[in-house]
C-alpha cells in the first residue's frame, strides 16, 4: 500500500494540474492544490472540493506561502504562447519567483519537488530528436525568452539546491501534452483546431504548416510525472516525457478535419517568430530509468479530446488574454 502523503501541486487547477489532482486524491494522498487562475478555472477542480482529502488554495506562486507537505508538484506558469506573452514579465517572475518560494518551502520542510519544465528549454533545436544532453539553441532576447529563460533558470535554481542543500529535486521536460479539459481560448494549436472545427469556422495553420511537434496524451503524462516523483534518488533527470510520434501542423489539422467531420477550411496566417520548426523528444532515459512509454496514440487521443470539446459550453470559459 503506497504510504498517504501530503502534496502540494502548484498551477493544480490546470489542465495539466487539475488531472494530477484527481490522480492523487483517487490515490488516497491529501492534496493541496494552489492556483491564481491567470489560465484556469475553479470548475476543474469543483468536483474535488467536497472531498476530505482535497484543498484548494487561491494564491500567487510569486507570494510566498507556508506550508507543510511532503511533495511539490510545481506547475505554475501559463503555458500557451498568447497567454505567456500577455505579460512576459510576469511570466518569468512566476518561473523564476515561483521556483525559489517552492524550493524554500521544500528545503524547510524536506519536502521532495519535482518541476514541470518544458521541450522549450532546446528552443528551435538543431539536434532532432531532442536528448537530455542538447543545451538547445534559445533566443534570449526574442518573444518566447520569457517562457523558455524563465524554465531554463529554473531549472537551474533546482539543480543549485539540490547541490548546495542536497534538496530533493526532480526535473520532467513535458513535450506539447493535449487532451481534455485544455482551455479552448488558451490558443494552444490542439485545441485551437478543435474549437474552430467543431465551430465550422476556418483552422488558422501558422506558417506553411510545415513545422513539426510530437503530441503527448494527457494520461501519459500524467503517469511519467508519478512515476518520476516516486522514482528513485538515483535519477533526478532532466527526463524527457513526450510522445516520439511526430506530425506536421498540417497533418494535425487534417486530422482533427477528418475526426470532427467539419467543413471548416485551411487558412494560412503569418508564422509567429521564433516558432520551432521541429520537436520530437528522445525518450530512452524515460524507458531505461522509468519504464515509461507512451501508450495513447495521437489519432486515439485527438478523439478522446473531440469528444469533451463536443461535450461542453464554450460560453462557460472565458479567453484568460486577448492574445489568442
Ligand atoms: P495551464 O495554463 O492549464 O496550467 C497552468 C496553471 O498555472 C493554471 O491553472 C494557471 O492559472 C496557473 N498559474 C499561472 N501563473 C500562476 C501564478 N503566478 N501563481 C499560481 N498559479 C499560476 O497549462 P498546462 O498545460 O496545464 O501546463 C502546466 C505546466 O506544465 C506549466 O508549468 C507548463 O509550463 C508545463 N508544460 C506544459 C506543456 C503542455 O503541453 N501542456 C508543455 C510543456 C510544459
Ligand atoms: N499553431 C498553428 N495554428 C494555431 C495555433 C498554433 O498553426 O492556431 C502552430 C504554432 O505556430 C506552432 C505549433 O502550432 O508551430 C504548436 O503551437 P502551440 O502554441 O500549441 O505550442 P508550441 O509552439 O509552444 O509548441
Amino acid at each position: 500500500m503506497t504510504a498517504i502523503k501530503r502534496i502540494l501541486v502548484t498551477g493544480g487547477a490546470g489542465f495539466l494540474g487539475s488531472h494530477l489532482c484527481e490522480r492523487l486524491v483517487g490515490e488516497g494522498h491529501d492534496v493541496i492544490c494552489l492556483d491564481n487562475f491567470f489560465t484556469s478555472q475553479k470548475a476543474n477542480v469543483a468536483h474535488l472540493l467536497d472531498l476530505p482529502n482535497f484543498e484548494l488554495i487561491r494564491h500567487d506562486v510569486t507570494m510566498p506561502i507556508w506550508l507543510e507537505v511532503d511533495q511539490i508538484y510545481n506547475l505554475a506558469c501559463p503555458a500557451a504562447p498568447g497567454h505567456y506573452q500577455f505579460n512576459p514579465i510576469k511570466t518569468m517572475k512566476t518561473s523564476v519567483s515561483g521556483a525559489i518560494n517552492m524550493l524554500g518551502m521544500a528545503r524547510r520542510c524536506r519536502a521532495r519537488i519535482l518541476q514541470a519544465s518544458t521541450s522549450e528549454v532546446y528552443g528551435d533545436p538543431e539536434v532532432h530528436p531532442q536528448p537530455e544532453s542538447y543545451r538547445g539553441s534559445v533566443n534570449p532576447i526574442g518573444t518566447r525568452a520569457c517562457y523558455d529563460e524563465g524554465k531554463r533558470a529554473a531549472e537551474t535554481l533546482f539543480m543549485d539546491y539540490h547541490r548546495m542543500n542536497k534538496l530533493d529535486i526532480r526535473i520532467v521536460r513535458i513535450f506539447n501534452t493535449y487532451g481534455p479539459r485544455m482551455h479552448p481560448f488558451d490558443g494552444r494549436v490542439v485545441s485551437n483546431f478543435i474549437r474552430q472545427a467543431l465551430s465550422g469556422e476556418d483552422i488558422t495553420i501558422y506558417g506553411d504548416g510545415t513545422q513539426t511537434r510530437s503530441f503527448c496524451y494527457r494520461d501519459d503524462l500524467i503517469e511519467g510525472f508519478i512515476r518520476m516523483m516516486n522514482g528513485s534518488s538515483d535519477f533526478i533527470g532532466p527526463v524527457n516525457i513526450g510522445n516520439p510520434g511526430e506530425f506536421t501542423i498540417r497533418e494535425l489539422a487534417e486530422l482533427t478535419i477528418e475526426l470532427t467531420g467539419t467543413s471548416s477550411k485551411l487558412i494560412y496566417e503569418p508564422l509567429p517568430a521564433d516558432d520551432p520548426t521541429r520537436r520530437q523528444p528522445d525518450i530512452t532515459l524515460a524507458k531505461k530509468h522509468l519504464d515509461w512509454n507512451p501508450t495513447i496514440p495521437l489519432r486515439e487521443g485527438l478523439a478522446k479530446t473531440i469528444e469533451w470539446f463536443r461535450g461542453i459550453d464554450i460560453d462557460d470559459y472565458r479567453p484568460p488574454t486577448p492574445n489568442f
